[in-house]
């Protein structure tokens, strides 16, 4: 085992499938997908690109899908971008816009791909605390910044900012872009595209992965001013990243076709939502409050490590951060009734109470 990669895999341990015979029941509530699914008129238009036509490469503009992007946010097709994934389309605005002398801003408490991209590309940030509520604080961002990034909602807390506060922190920084990641914003936070009009510095990030459960499509775009959108398009070019492929473009335009769908599908997942935080008031957790398709909550009387351990035994999968500040905490995807049901009833299990 001299080889340079086997310090990588030494010491892993890996999942046996047939020793753990409940985890063939897996309850994943750790990555916040959407438990209802796609709109069948998104199926319906994926399957119909598995002919013939997948020999050509699809549309490198993808004209189509962003104009359907347009027409739905009510903007002009140069003012979209399209990408992999919002994660894709984050790493471009990363690289494209959040360079500066000055530090970018995100919070302390965030989604935690940020720093990952600061390292990557080798840009100054500062992270700016939360509140004592875990609250983004809009005062707090009144420093001098190169650029900003704020997910509304907040991840992982799931709490949500107005547009008004959003509308406050452009002004403080009129200069600076700044990015809004709105991959949460359908379940329940007001979205900042309407600002785009008036705020050449706003670009605004939503993904089809969580509202609309596409997430293994891989679909992200952003809003903003035709200037921000050029800038993403010379970095995407740069890396030879390729555009969605014919069945994804396909499938996003026949997502944003099925209004009815989507309405539906968000107000499951919010009535989710709410039967997941009373069962989990009633067990005695602290819940924050979301605008997400996931609660952020915490037992004054366990560790957050611990209850996570003991939800994998009865093969329930939620997610825990070690951050100190958090790490008492679980966040827990809105998954369907019966996921919910098993969730709770492992809780009340191991709390030694009932559901
Ligand atoms: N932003 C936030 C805040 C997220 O939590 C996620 C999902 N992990 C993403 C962006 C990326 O989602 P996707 O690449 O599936 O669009």
């Amino acid at each position: 085992m001299s080889r340079y990669w086997s310090s990588l895999t030494h010491g892993l341990t890996p999942y046996v499938p047939g020793e753990q015979p409940r985890m063939t029941e897996l309850v994943k509530l750790n990555t916040n997908e959407n438990p209802i699914g796609p709109s069948p008129r998104a199926l319906e238009a994926i399957r119909n690109e598995a002919t013939d036509a997948l020999r050509l490469y699809p549309d490198p503009q993808a004209n189509a899908l962003r104009a359907a992007l347009a027409r739905y946010h009510q903007v002009r097709p140069e003012q979209v971008f399209v990408g992999n994934g919002s994660d894709e389309v984050l790493a471009h605005a990363f690289a494209a816009l959040l360079k500066h002398d000055a530090p970018l801003l995100f919070p302390d408490i965030t989604y935690s791909f940020y720093p990952v991209y600061c390292r990557l590309f080798g840009i100054a940030y500062e992270a700016v605390p939360l509140d004592e509520k875990m609250h983004i604080r809009i005062a707090d961002y009144q420093r001098p910044a190169g650029a900003l990034i704020v997910p509304n909602p907040n991840a992982p807390t799931g709490i949500a900012l107005s547009r008004a506060e959003i509308a406050t922190l452009l002004a403080q920084h009129p200069d600076a872009p700044v990015v809004i990641d709105e991959a949460y914003v359908d379940f329940g936070a007001e979205t900042a595209i309407p600002l785009v009009a008036s705020h050449p510095n706003l670009l605004v990030v939503q993904t089809m992965s969580k509202s609309r459960a596409l997430a293994g499509l891989r679909i992200g775009y952003a809003i903003g001013d035709a200037d921000l959108i050029e800038a993403l398009n010379r970095v995407k070019d740069s890396f030879n990243s390729y555009p969605l492929g014919r069945p994804v473009q396909a499938g996003a335009i026949a997502s944003l076709e099925d209004e009815g769908y989507f309405q539906q599908a968000r107000a499951r997942v919010i009535e989710g939502r709410g039967r997941l935080n009373r069962g989990l008031v009633r067990l005695g957790f602290d819940v924050l409050p979301s605008s997400a398709n996931f609660v952020f909550a915490r037992h004054p009387a366990h560790a957050g490590a611990a209850l996570a351990a003991a939800l994998r035994q009865r093969a329930v999968i939620v997610r825990h951060f070690s951050a100190p500040r958090i790490a008492d905490y679980l966040r827990i995807t809105v998954g369907s009734d019966g996921q919910i049901d098993r969730l709770l009833s492992a809780l009340s299990e191991i709390l030694g109470s009932k559901p």
